[in-house]
C-alpha cells in the first residue's frame, strides 16, 4: 500500500455487496449457483468479504497467487481455479485450489497423482469450446476425452463448462450452452452423470432476464457485473447495479491555455506513435497526476461529462477542461469512473492508493 494517497482509487463496499446480493437473488431465483470472481480486483480481502456479505460462497481466481493469498488471509471457501493448471504448478492447484478449468488430459493425469500423493480429491471441470476459441475441447471430442479421465483417482469430475465473450467476443446464447446440455444427456447414457454445467461469465446474466437460460445450466462465474455492474461484451450497464463501486482520483497539477497542436516537428511520443491533433485553436487544459504506469487511460471516464481525456503519457494526464463551467484548481482532485481493464491495472499498480469506503 503506497503511503501517499493521491492518485487514488474510492472503494465502495456497501456497493459492491449490494450488487453481490442482487447477481445472487437474480441467479438463485432460476437455481443457478454464483461464483464470484476476484480474479478483477487481485482477490484484495477487503473486496472479497465485501462479495461475501451479498451471499457469495464459492470464489474463483485466475491466478495461483491469488489463491494463496486468500488461503494466508484464512479464507477457507471453496475455490475454483479459473483458468487451465500449468502443468508445472499441478501441485499448488491440488494444494491451495479445491477444483480448476480443465482441457488437457496431461494436465488431469498429473493433478490426478498429486491429489493421490497429498490424500486429496480435486474437483474437475471440463471446459467445452462452444465457439468463443479461447479454452476448451471441441464439443465433438468431449465424450471421448472424459471416458479416458473419469476413473483417474484423486479427481472427481464435477461438470462442463464453457467461457464465451473472452478472445472471439461471442455472445452468450441458448443455442451455445444447449450444446453443454446435449454433451450432459450424452454422457448420461455412458453412465457418467455430471452435476455441473457451468455458463460463462457476467454476459450470461442476459439470458437470465431474457428467460432464455437453459434449464439445466446451473453455474455462473461472476465479475464484472458485481465490480462494476457492467457488462462489457454488450457494452452497457446492468440495470438495478452500482456503477461507481470503484472511483479514480487524480490531483491537478497544471492548468493553463495552450494551443492544440504541438509546436515543432512531430516525431514519436513516449509509446512509439505518431500522435495526430486537431486545431482547435487555444484552450484550457488541466494535467492530473496519473498516467499509463498507474492505469490503462484508455479505460477511464471523467465523471464531469464536461472534461475529455486528450492522451497521457507514463505519469501525466492531459485533460480538456475547456468546457467546464466551475473553476478548477491547482491541487483539486479530479475524478473518474472505470472499466475492467482500468480496474484491473489499478489494483495492481503499487502507486495507486486504496481507499475503502
Ligand atoms: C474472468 C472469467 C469469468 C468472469 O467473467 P466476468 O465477465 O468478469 O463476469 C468467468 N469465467 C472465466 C473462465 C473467466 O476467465
Amino acid at each position: 500500500m503506497p503511503y501517499l494517497k493521491n492518485p487514488r482509487l474510492e472503494i465502495d463496499l456497501g456497493k459492491i455487496t449490494f450488487n453481490a446480493e442482487k447477481v445472487v437473488k437474480l441467479c438463485d431465483n432460476v437455481g443457478i449457483e454464483v461464483i464470484g470472481v476476484t480474479k478483477g480486483f487481485a482477490a484484495i480481502p477487503a473486496i472479497v468479504k465485501a462479495m461475501m456479505a451479498g451471499g457469495i460462497k464459492k470464489l474463483a481466481d485466475a491466478r495461483l497467487y491469488n489463491i494463496m493469498n486468500l488461503r494466508k488471509f484464512g479464507f477457507t471457501n471453496e475455490i475454483l481455479l479459473l483458468r487451465l493448471p500449468r502443468l508445472s504448478t499441478v501441485k499448488q492447484t491440488v494444494l491451495y485450489a479445491d477444483y480448476s478449468l480443465n482441457s488437457e488430459k496431461t494436465v488431469i493425469k498429473a493433478l490426478s497423482s498429486v491429489a493421490r500423493k497429498f490424500n486429496k480429491t480435486h474437483g474437475i471441470i471440463i471446459m467445452v469450446d462452444v465457439g468463443d476459441l479461447r479454452e476448451g475441447i471441441m464439443p465433438e471430442y468431449v465424450v471421448r476425452t472424459i471416458k479416458d479421465i473419469v476413473n483417474l483417482k484423486g479427481i472427481k469430475l464435477l461438470g462442463l463448462g464453457t467461457n464465451v465473450g473472452c478472445y472471439g467476443g461471442i455472445l452468450p446464447s441458448s443455442k451455445n450452452f444447449n450444446i453443454l446440455v446435449e454433451l450432459k444427456k450424452d454422457l448420461y447414457k455412458e453412465g457418467i452423470d455430471i452435476p455441473v454445467l457451468s455458463g460463462g461469465g457476467t454476459s450470461s446474466l442476459q439470458l437470465i432476464k431474457d428467460k432464455t437460460m437453459p434449464d439445466n445450466i446451473n453455474q455462473l462465474r461472476i465479475g464484472e457485473g458485481i465490480l462494476l455492474g457492467r457488462d462489457s461484451t454488450r457494452n452497457k450497464t446492468i440495470e438495478g447495479l452500482y456503477q461507481d463501486t470503484f472511483v479514480l482520483k487524480a490531483e491537478v497539477i497544471e492548468i493553463k491555455e495552450k494551443p492544440s497542436v504541438p509546436i515543432g516537428k512531430i516525431g514519436r511520443d513516449a509509446f512509439g506513435h505518431i500522435p495526430k491533433f486537431k486545431d482547435r485553436g487555444i484552450h484550457k487544459r488541466a494535467i492530473a497526476a496519473i498516467g499509463k504506469q498507474d492505469i490503462r487511460v484508455s479505460s477511464i471516464l471523467p465523471m464531469n461529462k464536461d472534461v475529455k481525456i486528450l492522451g497521457a503519457s507514463s505519469d501525466h494526464l492531459i485533460l480538456d477542461v475547456d468546457d467546464v463551467s466551475t473553476d478548477i484548481k491547482i491541487g483539486d482532485e479530479m475524478s473518474f469512473s472505470i472499466l475492467y481493464p482500468a480496474l484491473l491495472s489499478a489494483v495492481t499498480s503499487q502507486f495507486v492508493y486504496k481507499h475503502y469506503i
